[in-house]
């Protein structure tokens, strides 16, 4: 394309869903991509047997199913067919027993003892009115609240710590390591604010929503994204990695899906001093190790209930997960870590030979983490599903250090783009009243490093799109780094 309205660097889910927003518009857009597959977290790879499909980073989908832009897209008439399991997630205790996230709260509350009361009062409200809940925590988090009651009542809630909150609500154990074992995906400790929301918001969206994932896997997000695009005009380019600003053509604007070190290596010279140092400062939050396994039979768990899910949370009590995740904040390798397993295959059966099956797992390990914790994930395992280790043919394990080597973004390992500590919630990635911009005219940032944040949503993506058309009306412009000049 001689003469792109837009070119967007990288084409994970928030750059293809900014490239999409842009070419409904009407604009030319442009994708260059460094890899030589589009997709970026949403990328699915065969890693261990011929036959056998792995989904590379992301492989369950709740926030992509609740998506406001992405429900607003054709997804399904591009090949995109979401798999809901019976239960969203399993959280198995050492005595064979398991709660349950399911759709229906009073069946969740069945899985949790004395708890079932408190689980349905506190997340009755937020599943009632989860469209609402999601446009409020996938938008743009300082925003003007269209329900600012439902806004108030989630962020009274929401600025807890997890663990505050479970101790808080609930009295038993079950509720509490149901609900820590969600907060857990906030990769913080469960005692930091705010880690509650996680919970909040990812168990509400198992109750509305489900957490489903693509049939096919979730290549299939970034394929139906890339297939809106061709039909509205958009083209994308594999290995077409973009090192500096000045390769780009002119254009009304340039979308970055990078997070702030990248961006600082392709443009920081041309940033002002202020926000180079702001974009310095970025925080990257702790790592994951990932294990693919190609296995000849499904997962032997002993509580039963847990082949009904396709997440499930290996971590135990409250007390086992949050003291998981204070040994990772602090930098070090726990015994136990808290792992976040899927079994696509148990409901989607493309994804291996007839008979097989996948398991996806990765724990949360210390920023740069170089050690192997595969023995230990593999360990979680096996205490939940003694035989796992007997039907397992094939495992393909990786540390953070080769994650960000597949995924430059992943840097140190860190899948959300970034700590979710609060301030870098509200503010992402630097403090300015439009986060999306830069300091450069027609230049802006797309990626989960804005808000708002980790996941795949594509609202980054879409957010920027706006911001980038906003400007464009105004008629801000990218220009090449020779012409342009920079604003403070
Ligand atoms: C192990 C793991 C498990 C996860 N599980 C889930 C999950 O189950 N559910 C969920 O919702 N989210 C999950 N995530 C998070 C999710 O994958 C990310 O939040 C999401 O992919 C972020 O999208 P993005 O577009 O911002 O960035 P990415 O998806 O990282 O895409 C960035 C793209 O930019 C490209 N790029 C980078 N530098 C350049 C350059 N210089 N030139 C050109 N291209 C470049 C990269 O190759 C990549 O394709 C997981 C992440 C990991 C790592």
């Amino acid at each position: 394309m001689d003469a792109p309205d837009a070119v967007i660097v990288g084409s994970g889910p928030n750059g293809l869903a900014a490239a999409v927003a842009l070419a409904r518009e009407g604009w030319q857009v442009a994708v260059r991509e460094g890899a030589d597959e589009i997709g970026g977290g949403t990328r699915t790879l065969s890693l261990t047997l011929p036959g056998f499909l792995h989904d590379h980073c992301s492989g369950v989908h709740p926030l992509a199913a609740a998506s406001p832009f992405f429900r607003t897209l054709p997804l399904a008439e591009h090949g995109l067919r979401f798999i809901e399991p019976p239960a969203a997630c399993a959280h198995p205790f050492d005595d064979g027993t398991a709660a349950l996230l399911l759709r229906s709260t009073r069946e969740t509350g069945d899985t949790l003892g004395q708890d079932g009361h408190a689980w349905r009062a506190l997340f009755d409200p937020l599943a009632a009115e989860f469209d609402a809940l999601a446009r409020e925590a996938l938008g743009a988090v300082l925003h003007l609240p269209r329900r600012p009651l439902l806004l108030a009542r989630f962020g009274l809630s929401a600025l807890w710590s997890a663990r505050a909150l479970a101790e808080g609500r609930f009295r038993g154990p079950r509720a509490r390591a149901l609900f820590a074992g969600i907060a857990a995906h906030a990769l913080r400790p469960l005692e930091a604010s705010p880690t509650s929301a996680f919970a909040l918001v990812l168990g509400a969206a198992g109750h509305a929503v489900g957490w489903p994932f693509p049939a096919g896997g979730a290549a299939r997000i970034a394929s139906a994204l890339a297939s809106l695009l061709a039909a509205a005009g958009g083209q994308v380019a594999t290995s077409s990695a973009v090192t500096s600003l000045a390769e780009l053509p002119a254009a009304r604007a340039v979308l970055l899906d990078l997070t702030p070190r990248q961006v600082l290596a392709v443009a920081g010279g041309r940033f002002p001093w202020a926000y180079r140092r702001a974009l310095s400062r970025f925080r990257y939050g702790s790592g994951a190790f990932k294990v693919d396994y190609a296995l000849a039979a499904p997962i032997p768990w002993r509580a039963r209930e847990c082949a009904r899910a396709g997440t499930v949370h290996l971590g135990g009590t409250l007390d086992e997960i949050a003291g998981a995740a204070r040994a990772v904040a602090s930098g070090e390798m726990p015994e136990r870590p808290f792992v976040l397993l899927a079994q696509h295959t148990l409901f989607d059966p493309s994804r291996a030979p007839p008979g097989r099956h996948t398991a996806w797992a990765y724990c949360h390990v210390p920023h740069r983490y170089s050690g192997d914790a595969a023995a230990a994930l593999e360990a979680q395992i096996e205490r939940f599903a003694p035989g796992f280790r007997d039907v397992v043919l094939a495992r393909a394990g990786r540390g953070p250090a080769d994650l960000e080597r597949d995924s430059p973004n992943l840097v140190g390992g860190d899948v959300g783009a970034g700590e979710a500590s609060l301030r870098q919630t509200v503010f992402r990635p630097a403090m300015r009243a439009n986060p999306w911009s830069t300091p450069l005219d027609g230049l802006f940032l797309c990626s989960a490093s804005t808000p708002p944040g980790g996941g795949v949503h594509g609202m980054c993506g879409y957010l920027a799109a706006r911001a980038a058309l906003r400007a464009s009306e105004r008629g801000r412009r990218w220009a090449p780094p020779s012409s342009g000049a920079a604003r403070g």
